[in-house]
């Protein structure tokens, strides 16, 4: 039996469909480690927990738990649920961390009122006072940041996706403890079928990204914003766009950044013809760099922008993509 440490932080850890650690397990490893000691849980199929597991201490987590999912519920995120609270009554952490993903917020949610707890989302950034720990949000479009603590129990927390910077030592021989669980039985909401929709891109995911180039109703049509996706593509980046590009059709409701669509915090963020309304700010102020190009010099996404340039996308862009791929030649 395992002796966890009095400032344990219990970490889920998201695997992705390909039986990998997703992209955000860094993030969340090194926020836990910046208040204690990180405790991964894995809950995936039994051959892929090794491997997992090592995974899990590279970025640092000190003990992981795993757990099985399988069979005919792999999709559903009760069993999930079910591990994370037979691992918090073993551990009994000073918080726990789970990834601001659409799945991560569902079985925060349905574990912290299970078990009582309270439940803050879209975190930004953890840090410690005398009481424990405390959540930073970054709210109001990014124009204030505010904490949040529990006035009871542990905090459950989301974390978002790329907003933590710290990184966790590596482990190299983590404590790895197997968890059985009970299926509780718990009444849930049932998934008795799904289509897999299979996005045929070879460019990063917009959640996530370290860089993502976005596009608004300044491109004008749907075959001019095709020079947001070239830009994108000459980065390595996401593609991304404003509400009022997605609603004129220019791409897909799925690349909507901002209050009402995904949040992000790249590396690097390129808003070419967007106006920078607080909506769109919201999903994208936290980004570590901002770009903007727009030929309107009083346009407020240059109040948050890092570099700005005032100019027409079609003729600024196509010079920043000749000009970085002669840099790659
Ligand atoms: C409840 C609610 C939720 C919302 N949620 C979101 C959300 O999640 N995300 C979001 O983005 N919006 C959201 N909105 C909408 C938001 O208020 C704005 O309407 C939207 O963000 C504007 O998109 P835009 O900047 O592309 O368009 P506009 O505001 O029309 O700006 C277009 C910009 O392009 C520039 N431009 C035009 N042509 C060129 C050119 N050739 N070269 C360079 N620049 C050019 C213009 O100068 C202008 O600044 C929400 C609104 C509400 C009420």
């Amino acid at each position: 039996m395992v002796d966890f440490a009095a400032d344990a932080v219990l970490v889920l850890l998201d695997v992705t469909p390909q039986g990998t650690l997703a992209s955000s397990s860094a993030g969340l490893v090194g926020a836990a480690g910046s208040v204690g000691t990180p405790v991964a849980l894995v809950v995936a199929a039994p051959e892929a927990h090794a491997a997992l597991a090592a995974a899990a201490g590279e970025l640092g987590a000190a003990v992981v738990l795993t757990a099985d999912l399988g069979g005919a519920d792999a999709a559903l995120s009760v069993p999930l649920v079910d591990a994370l609270t037979a691992a918090h009554a073993l551990v009994r952490p000073a918080a726990v961390v789970v990834s601001n993903s659409i799945e991560g917020r569902d079985i925060a949610g349905r574990f912290a009122a299970r078990a009582s707890l309270a439940l803050a989302v879209d975190v930004v950034g953890l840090v410690r006072d005398d009481e424990g720990v405390v959540a930073q949000h970054s709210v109001y479009g990014g124009s204030f940041n505010v904490t949040s603590a529990p006035t009871f129990g542990t905090p459950v927390v989301t974390v978002r996706q790329g907003a933590v910077d710290a990184r966790a030592a590596a482990v190299a021989a983590p404590v790895v403890e197997h968890l059985e669980v009970a299926p509780s039985g718990a009444p849930a909401a049932m998934i008795e079928s799904f289509q897999a929709e299979v996005a045929a891109s070879s460019r990063p995911e917009l959640r996530g990204a370290a860089k993502v180039v976005s596009g608004g109703r300044g491109l004008g049509s749907q075959e001019k914003f095709v020079l947001v996706e070239e830009l994108a593509d000459a980065l390595g980046a996401a593609v991304g766009a404003s509400r009022a590009a997605v609603d004129a059709g220019y791409i897909p409701y799925s690349a909507q950044v901002g209050q009402t669509g995904v949040s992000v915090a790249p590396q690097l963020y390129v808003a070419l013809g967007i106006s920078g309304a607080i909506q769109h700010k919201a999903g994208m102020q936290t980004a570590k760099t901002i770009v903007a190009i727009n030929k309107d010099g009083d346009a407020p996404i240059f109040d948050i922008a890092d570099f700005g340039i005032v100019g027409d996308v079609f003729t600024v862009v196509p010079q920043l993509i000749a000009a970085l791929q002669a840099k790659k030649a």
